[in-house]
């Protein structure tokens, strides 16, 4: 199971506010340089440093960004929150000054969990139990190896399971819940809105009853009106019982969802939001469809899941040549050249492997493109899309993928028209979308996505191929805009 990356450092607090950071800060004596680390209240993955200069205190929020690096606003990246310590020690690097002197955690203070670091290996359970139908081991294995990509779908959708949340009553309804029973300031319940994927918070105060819309940005981020901007609902309610911003009054009491039970756990199908997520469903009946038996029902149950278990390990950009076999065996073509297969010798093992080999190597511009679709690759890392092993630099430039035997999509379904059901189309569409969401949160545009590009490892597993005309969007604010005449790579549009 994922643990938190801070969990082994003794001056990681968890889950604390500002003000308890400042609290053990004051007990630890307010040294010059002495800190403490906690788990950032609003950005999934994310901490804050809290440090002490000259009797003040300063509280650096730490981003975790797309790449799994952490990073301070305007410094440098790094690969965990021990190293940005270890950085921040040696050099202040704009810091008030350098971290000196731990704060360690007493003995009996235990790092806090967050409200859904409680929920989440639970959710993550019942999420992959119902979307893939899975038990025993081989649910296991599937949570193990798809905790990083689920933790944050899960996390977007955790707030179900609040107490406090209600789904889509109406505001009338919210009234008559709130005036129920006993009637705190800060009695408060969220409910959905009209309009699919938003929310809004009604709060008791003074015994009248205040709404207020959640308001969502562009990128998915939740926040009050002028207030600070959250990843999930739930994240902005435990900031809410600690700071009004700009409410009447700070959280308190759940009014509580007696009807919690009846509400579908997960997944739902009400959400619509951008940060949201509603999964096929199990059985869609257009033909009659025979049940696929569970134990080779999903993709965590074939050969070839998730081939290596940890990609990182095999990953090398740069292949020797006598690593590489290549077979004569030709799995497709295209401009380019050829791709092979073949099978790549790494640390004891032998994977079978597709070999992307350039058809003339003096073509310098096929060769940037090659390096180019390479460099795209190597950033990504997911099982619903084609991993890159290396690059092989030898006869010609060879591009080392890993292998989807099943060949392409298109060929797949016009070869297996009066045989495919239904049920699988929609397990492949969902790991086609699972591998665009992927891309979408790391900021890259495929441009190419088609049928013919998608592969598959055997007939329920498919991962998305073909990043020759991919690009990584620079700045959170720029758009691929479609149709745009000015870049003349994009492609006109090419049928299956
Ligand atoms: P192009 O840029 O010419 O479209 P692709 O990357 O789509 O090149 O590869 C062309 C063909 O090679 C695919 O349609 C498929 O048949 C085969 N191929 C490519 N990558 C793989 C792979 N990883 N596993 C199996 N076959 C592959
Ligand atoms: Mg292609």
């Amino acid at each position: 199971m994922s643990t938190d990356p801070a969990a082994e450092l003794p001056f990681f607090y968890g889950s604390i506010s500002r003000s308890e950071a400042e609290q053990h800060l004051k007990l630890a004596g307010m040294a010059d340089g002495l800190f403490l680390l906690r788990q950032c209240l609003r950005s999934l993955g994310g901490y804050v440093l809290s440090l002490v200069w000259n009797l003040e205190f300063y509280h650096y929020p730490i981003e975790k960004q797309l790449s799994d690096t952490y990073c301070i606003a305007g410094s440098i990246p790094h690969c965990g929150p021990a190293e940005l310590c270890e950085f921040y020690s040696k050099d202040p690097d704009g810091l008030a000054c350098a971290l000196k002197k731990p704060c360690l955690r007493s003995s009996d203070t235990p790092i806090r969990p967050s409200v859904f670091d409680s929920l989440k290996e639970n959710m993550l359970r019942e999420y992959v139990k119902q979307t893939w139908n899975l038990e025993g081991e081989a649910m296991e294995q599937a949570i193990i190896s798809q905790a990083p990509q689920l933790e944050k779908l899960i996390a977007t959708t955790a707030h179900e399971k609040m107490s406090w949340y209600h789904g889509k009553i109406p505001r009338r309804e919210s009234e008559r819940l709130l005036y129920c029973g006993a009637q705190p300031d800060g009695k408060f319940l969220i409910r959905d809105r009209e309009e699919p994927g938003t929310f809004a918070l009604s709060v008791m105060y003074g015994r009248s009853i205040y709404h207020y819309q959640i308001l969502q940005d562009k990128l998915g981020k939740y926040s009050m009106p002028e207030g600070s901007k959250f990843d999930t609902i739930w994240q902005l309610v435990e900031y809410l019982k600690i700071k009004p911003d700009g409410m009447v009054t700070i959280l308190a009491d759940a009014c509580v969802n007696r009807a919690a039970g009846m509400i579908p756990s997960l997944p739902a199908t009400r959400r619509t939001g951008p940060n949201s997520y509603t999964p096929p469903p199990r059985v869609v009946t257009v033909k009659e469809v025979t049940p696929v038996p569970a134990d080779d029902a999903l993709p965590m149950d074939c050969i070839g899941f998730n081939p290596y278990h940890n990609p990182n390990d095999i990953k090398k950009f740069n292949i020797q040549r006598n690593q590489l076999f290549i077979d004569e065996v030709e799995l497709g073509s295209g401009n380019f050249g050829c791709v092979k297969k073949g099978v790549l010798a790494a640390d004891k093992r032998q994977l079978d492997v597709a070999i992307k080999v350039l058809k003339s190597d003096n073509e310098k511009l096929m060769k940037e493109e090659m390096m180019r679709e390479a460099e795209i690759m190597h950033q990504l890392n997911n099982p619903f899309i084609v991993r890159m092993l290396g690059l092989c630099n030898a006869e010609s430039l060879m591009l080392v993928m890993e292998m989807a035997a099943s060949g392409p999509l298109n060929k797949f379904l016009s070869s297996n028209k009066d045989t495919v059901l239904v049920e699988e189309i929609v397990n492949l569409m969902h790991q086609v979308s699972m591998g665009m969401k992927y891309l979408e949160e790391k900021n890259f545009v495929h441009r190419d996505l088609a049928a013919r590009n998608v592969l598959l490892v055997n007939r329920k597993f498919a991962k998305i191929s073909d990043f020759g005309l991919s690009k990584a969007l620079g700045a959170e604010n720029e758009y691929y805009k479609q149709g745009s005449n000015h870049d003349p790579s994009v492609p006109k549009p090419k049928s299956l």
